[in-house]
């Protein structure tokens, strides 16, 4: 069936198209004859919270609302920047209509726009959506007022010239230009002070830029720029790369805040505390190329349905299950939960998803869900190199508070060939496929 016409069938069988204003009064009541769950963003999170919801009950009527007309995946995407055999771009794409047609769902492939809690119903670019209830895994948005204020003209150059990539699409594929392009020089990567998507995710980036370098004999070298005080996740087996594989490669510049870019005189402005004169210096590094990554919050669209979140933008729950403190019929999981101690990743997207969909299952037959004994996990895995890689594990327990429990491994072959076996499982189970 050719992907216009499936589409649109399963908007017709979704069974939930109202009128096109949100604000209309008269909604024409359809009559729902199966609790109507909505989805909003095809990512990890949403992708498998429909499935599981599918699996558990395929009764009930799942619609996934996603603006993207196919899946990019973040996983994976810094071993293709590198250069790691077998990781092509295309092992990064896959079909949304697969995923649909395996767990049998309904996909509106559609911006979403506002969300009027009070009537639930969601209005799209094209439609108004109602719902029981409503599952929102709309991931990150950058916050780049939090370090240029009120600078447009600044704010458009860094998005431009000097991509975050924590996006999939034009970022990853600008950010693979200037790694190819790369001649001789600094590339600066900048990391926020705050939580951000996929904690080793630039960590692991700086590896595989310096693979690249290493591997193609370019006089270059990555300056990583972190506040913290080491690596926000695998620290000892990132720091074993940087000092020994990417020794020439690599220099991280720890306990060093990002504070401004000049892209005419090619120079990066940092301030770092200096124990010796008890005083913040200001230092200039000169770049090539750069990617600045600003701090990450919750997708705008919490905010524009006035969903509480906490300072920093991430949702606010209910203790200890996923609904949101706001409204007890709209759930949230994926990188835009702000509760637990749960790292931004796509394993723990899927294991949240699974509880998620268990407890809106229990809650349709009227039974008790208790997140407490239902709790998830986590592995992520790195490559840090041409042939080794690590993974760090996250457990948990319930003790009037959530609590994570993690190990780090080493670095090894064995985790290179266990972290691709990861991404291929991973997705071959979301998107049906087979060998
Ligand atoms: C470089 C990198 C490497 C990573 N590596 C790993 C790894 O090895 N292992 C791992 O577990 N995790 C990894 N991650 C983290 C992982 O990608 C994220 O944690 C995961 O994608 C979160 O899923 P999500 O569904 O919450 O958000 P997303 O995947 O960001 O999905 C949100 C979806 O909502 C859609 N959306 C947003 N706004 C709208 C709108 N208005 N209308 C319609 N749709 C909308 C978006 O298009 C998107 O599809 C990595 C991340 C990065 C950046």
């Amino acid at each position: 069936m050719k992907r216009r016409s499936f589409i649109k069938l399963s908007i017709i069988t979704a069974s939930i198209l109202l009128t096109n204003s949100i604000e209309a009064s008269s909604l024409k009541e359809t009559k729902i004859k199966r609790t109507n769950i909505l989805i909003l963003g095809g990512g990890f999170a949403g992708l498998s919270t429909a499935k599981y919801l599918k699996q558990l009950n395929p009764n009930l009527n799942v619609t996934l609302v996603e603006k993207n007309n196919m899946f990019i995946s973040c996983p994976f995407s810094n071993a293709w920047l590198g250069e790691i055999d077998g990781i092509s771009y295309k092992s990064l794409c896959f079909d949304y209509n697969s995923a649909v047609l395996k767990y049998n769902y309904n996909f509106i492939n559609e911006t979403i726009l506002d969300i009027n809690k009070d009537k639930k119903i969601v209005q799209t670019s094209n439609q108004i959506l109602k719902y029981d209830y409503l599952v929102m895994t709309l991931g990150i948005d950058y916050n780049y007022k939090k370090i240029f204020r009120k600078n447009k003209e600044k704010i458009k150059e860094v998005i431009l010239k000097a991509p975050a990539g924590l996006k999939p699409g034009s970022e990853l594929l600008k950010l693979k230009k200037m790694i190819e392009n790369f001649k001789s020089g600094n590339f600066v990567i900048t990391l926020p002070k705050s939580s951000y998507k996929c904690p080793p995710a630039p960590y692991e980036r700086a590896c595989m830029i310096a693979n690249y370098f290493k591997k193609h004999h370019i006089d270059g070298k990555v300056i990583l720029i972190d506040p913290r005080v080491k690596p926000a996740s695998k620290a000892k087996v990132y720091l074993e790369a940087f000092n020994k594989d990417y020794k020439d490669f690599i220099e991280y510049k720890p306990l060093t805040n990002f504070k401004d870019i000049d892209f005419n005189t090619k120079i990066i402005y940092t301030k770092n505390f200096d124990e010796k004169s008890n005083k913040y210096i200001t230092s200039e590094i000169a770049f090539e190329e750069a990617s600045i990554i600003p701090p990450n919050k919750a997708n705008k669209l919490y905010k524009k349905a006035k969903i509480e979140t906490y300072t920093q933008g991430w949702v606010k729950l209910r203790k200890p299950t996923y609904q949101t403190l706001t409204d007890e019929n709209i759930y949230v999981i994926g990188d835009a939960q702000g509760e637990y101690p749960f790292p931004k990743s796509a394993q723990m997207a899927s294991s949240c998803a699974y509880i998620l969909a268990s407890d809106i299952n229990a809650r349709i037959n009227n039974e008790v869900f208790d997140y407490k004994k239902n709790l998830p996990g986590n592995v992520c895995y790195s490559i840090l190199t041409q042939t080794k890689g690590a993974w760090v594990s996250h457990k948990y327990e319930y003790k009037n508070k959530m609590i994570a429990i993690s190990e780090t491994s080493s670095l090894s072959k064995e985790n290179f060939t266990t972290a691709k076996d990861w991404y291929k499982g991973f997705t071959n189970e979301l998107f049906d496929i087979k060998g």
